[in-house]
């Protein structure tokens, strides 16, 4: 199946009892079974079926279908938000003493993780994104993954995720990307040798910012082992679902930050139409910074789109249909990025991205505001730049509006 019907159709459950086009919403806590031996079977994963939602839900374990399908995984495990699928991923093989090796190119939200962690005895080694040297060199007895962002939010790098791969699996321990800014529409990154793929579903997936959610998918084909991954032990039984086995027994239900059955119901509607708002919102995003860079010398555009873009043969090689929907521009200074925030009529000043609508913000003062300067500029945050979340608006009221902004910023004198 090609990608846009796969969005419609793989993992779809077709024999819906009632013939019901999209899944069900199965509100409910808990699930009765006809006898106390089933039940108990169900809890002793010897019998299929549902028991409690904050361990699974036939409304979820379809959309985590769906979504095992697209990214060409064995299996997912959908959650609260995107930030607890991260901390999930993570933790579900870390212990006290372990380390981390991450691209120093992230959300603002996984450095604070990241830092939050260090309480539990887990310690974060940043490295610039894409030097192999440094995370070759980054990498000791302790690392037990290597962390990075596909296209990373908001410094736009794009990650070599082979070469990443590579590196990772030399040192025997896997590789964990965050998809979310370029969504499986522009790559997957299971094919291109991560072991395992987070995606904030509140963003590109969801599509209309009306769910917070998150879903991590395992590629099967880690080799784990106790001597690494001691917490692992009792499911090497398992095979290739040791990973998934263990964290859907253990953390994932401990920890309690399920996703719920009306966040599967309402994302199962945005996945279908993933592929037709990437297509419109990276071609929007391309034409917006070509104007943007072809009308404004003084403003710094970037976007991989760009041949100017330091990470355009990167993209051109790893991303297909586009270099995403996000675009970022410096614009002088802190001033003169809210004012021009505060001029544009169409874009929304909000801390989001992957909406239809143009979403923008100032990520120095709002997602970034606890990361220290050196995590600033690392991951590509300036006083003065602005991140434009590109929407599915017809190009010319997007170029007007930016226009009309820029002409009252230039024209206040500043
Ligand atoms: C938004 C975002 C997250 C966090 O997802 P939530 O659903 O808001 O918890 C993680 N990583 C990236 C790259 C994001 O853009």
């Amino acid at each position: 199946m090609n990608f846009n019907t796969a969005l419609l159709h793989a993992g779809v459950d077709k024999k819906e009892k009632f013939g019901s086009t999209l899944s069900p919403i199965y509100q409910t806590s808990a699930f009765f079974q006809s006898s106390a031996e089933d039940l108990a079977g169900i809890f002793e994963n010897k019998v299929p079926g549902f028991c409690y939602t904050r361990v699974a839900n036939p409304t979820i374990s379809t959309f985590e279908n769906r979504i095992t399908k697209l990214e060409g995984g064995i299996g997912s495990v959908a959650a609260a938000s995107g930030m607890a699928a991260i901390f999930n991923a993570l933790t579900n093989i870390l212990e006290s003493g372990d380390e981390i090796v991450s691209s120093s190119s992230l959300y603002g939200g996984t450095i604070d993780l990241f830092r939050d962690l260090e309480a539990f005895g887990i310690k974060t080694n940043y490295v610039c994104n894409n030097d192999f040297e440094q995370f070759e060199n980054a990498i000791n007895e302790h690392t037990k993954l290597i962390f990075a962002e596909t296209i990373g939010n908001p410094c736009l790098d794009v990650t070599d995720v082979d070469g990443l791969a590579e590196v990772a699996h030399r040192h025997g321990i896997p590789l964990i990307i965050d998809n979310t800014v370029a969504s499986p529409y522009l790559v997957k990154v299971l094919e291109h040798g991560a072991d395992i793929v987070i995606n904030s579903t509140s963003k590109y997936i969801n599509g209309s910012s009306n769910a917070i959610g998150g879903i991590l998918t395992d590629k099967g084909k880690f080799k784990w082992t106790a001597e690494k991954f001691p917490v692992l032990k009792d499911y090497l039984k398992l095979g290739p679902f040791a990973y998934l086995a263990r964290l859907r027994a253990g953390l994932y239900r401990n920890a309690g930050a399920c996703m719920t059955p009306q966040t599967a119901y309402l994302n199962q509607i945005g996945l279908e139409t993933l592929g037709l708002r990437m297509e419109r919102q990276c071609m929007n995003a391309a034409l917006l910074a070509q104007h943007l860079e072809d009308k404004y010398p003084d403003v710094i555009v970037n976007y991989p789109g760009l041949k100017s873009s330091k990470w355009h043969e990167i993209g051109k090689k790893l991303l297909k249909g586009g270099y995403g929907a996000i675009v970022t521009i410096r614009v002088g200074s802190k001033e003169r990025a809210f004012q021009l925030l505060n001029e544009l009529q169409l874009a929304y000043r909000l801390s989001n991205i992957g909406d239809t609508k143009t979403l923008v913000l100032h990520p120095a003062s709002t997602i970034s505001l606890h990361s220290t300067e050196k995590q600033k500029e690392d991951a590509g945050v300036f006083d003065d730049l602005i991140r434009i979340s590109v929407g599915i608006e017809d190009i010319e009221d997007l170029k007007e509006d930016f226009d009309k902004a820029f002409e009252k910023l230039n024209a206040g004198g500043n």
